[in-house]
């Protein structure tokens, strides 16, 4: 586990713009206005200034929104204050791209900075579908970024799909999941639709414009699992998929595969296993010395802040030791591998097999779970269920004192 004096090796940068709202999302992103773009990267190049000291990123997250949608200006000015900060060089760097707007000097200009991972919103191949979506990319937009990106010297590149679409049957599903496998990449997130309030795809069920399909939903993860599986990637988290070797290239012997997929993101595994991360720009989370705290999801406020040399920060809470360890039991339990024991005792200092024993028992009883001799996981249909699951190992806190919200100044 980290101590305090260690530098916090994982960083998140969210970049809070996106050229049009896409129907179903709930993230905080909109489209930029006048000079905004300009006044956030100088607003969080100020954050990075304030967090610099204490962090040394093995992995960077730029994430949003839509970073591929800053100007190579802006990402220019970025990448040298992080340069100047001493932030580059991490073992992982991803950037998210909208395949509308990848551009051959952008691609250049990331991948010379150090960016390895590309993490491409494809959604769906289906014209029909991208348009149900809201999406303002094209299917060819996205072998046209692939080949960019690849020109550009990107061999790491993943894609994002959607399932159980409004509109989306078995079959269109297939095509897509084919196509999209075909593709060469080297992982794969999917996810199911979900419902968010304040979007336009909620209001439309609600208004009873269409049914959910639970079964299909399930048919379609099916399919999913089986035909990943078959392509060669490994599913190591609930929504994500990765490759051992490149498409193509000879299977590693037997010796040589661990527990995680070589190209599986360090980042978010990061995430699920506890571990401390600094989080950067509007509505970012960050995790820091058992303190949990998220910025302002306003970019205007978010960049005052910063124009008076402070971070931005709406609330900060701490959760007693118990709240965080049912909260790291959920997480971790999303992945393939499950909790080891002793990792978790590590770094909960609570032992999954008897703070959680009648939960793991009703888990394994149900079939979503099973008990190794090293470590707890869900099985093929747990996972299916992981929101579930998770919800019975939480451990809420009770004490919602320990929550402080900070007003701006
Ligand atoms: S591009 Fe991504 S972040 Fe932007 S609106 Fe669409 S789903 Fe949301």
């Amino acid at each position: 586990m980290r101590s305090g004096t260690d530098p916090v090796r994982h960083l998140y940068v969210h970049v809070p713009f996106c050229a049009h709202k896409c129907d179903y999302c709930a993230f905080y992103s909109a489209p930029p206005s006048g000079d905004q773009v300009n006044r956030y990267v100088d607003a969080v190049v100020r954050e990075l200034e304030l967090v610099a000291p204490r962090c040394r990123p093995e992995t960077i997250f730029f994430g949003g929104g839509t970073p591929s949608l800053l100007t190579l200006k802006q990402w220019e000015t970025l990448l040298e204050a992080m340069r100047r900060l001493n932030l580059l060089g991490a073992r992982e760097f991803s950037v998210e791209c909208n395949p509308a707007t990848v551009s051959a000097d952008k691609a250049k200009l990331l991948r010379s900075a150090g960016v390895t991972r590309i993490s491409m919103g494809v959604q769906s191949l289906d014209p029909s579908l991208l348009e149900r979506l809201g999406r303002i990319h094209t299917r060819e937009m996205v072998f046209r970024s692939l080949d960019i990106l690849r020109g550009a010297g990107f061999d790491g590149v993943s894609i994002d799909l959607m399932f159980a679409i409004p509109g989306q049957t078995m079959d269109l599903w297939q095509r897509t999941l084919d196509e999209a496998l075909a593709l060469g990449t080297d992982h794969l997130s999917c996810y199911e639709v979900i419902y968010e309030e304040d979007t336009p795809l909620f209001e439309q069920l609600a208004a009873g414009e269409f049914d959910v399909d639970e079964d299909l939903a399930c048919a379609q993860y099916d399919a999913l699992v089986d035909r990943a599986g078959e392509a060669g990637f490994r599913q190591y988290e609930v929504a994500n998929w990765a490759r051992d070797v490149r498409m193509g290239a000879p299977a590693l012997p037997k010796e040589q595969v661990e527990e995680l997929p070589r190209f599986a993101c360090r980042h978010n595994v990061a995430y699920w296993r506890g571990k401390d991360f600094f989080g950067c720009g509007p509505s970012a989370s960050e995790y820091v010395d058992g303190l949990r705290s998220r910025n302002w999801a306003n970019t205007n406020l978010y960049c005052d802040q910063l124009d008076k040399g402070r971070r931005a920060k709406e609330f900060a809470e701490a959760l007693g030791p118990l709240a965080r360890a049912g909260e790291l039991a959920a997480f971790g339990l999303r992945m393939n591998a499950g909790w080891p024991f002793a990792e978790f005792k590590e770094r909960t200092g609570f032992d999954l097999r008897e703070e959680w024993a009648d939960d793991l028992a009703m888990l394994e009883k149900c079939g979503w779970g099973e008990r190794l001799e090293d470590r707890f996981r869900l099985t093929r249909l747990g996972l299916r269920f992981a929101d579930s699951a998770a919800e019975r190992v939480l451990r809420p806190d009770a004490k919602p004192e320990n929550r402080l919200v900070l007003e701006p100044v």
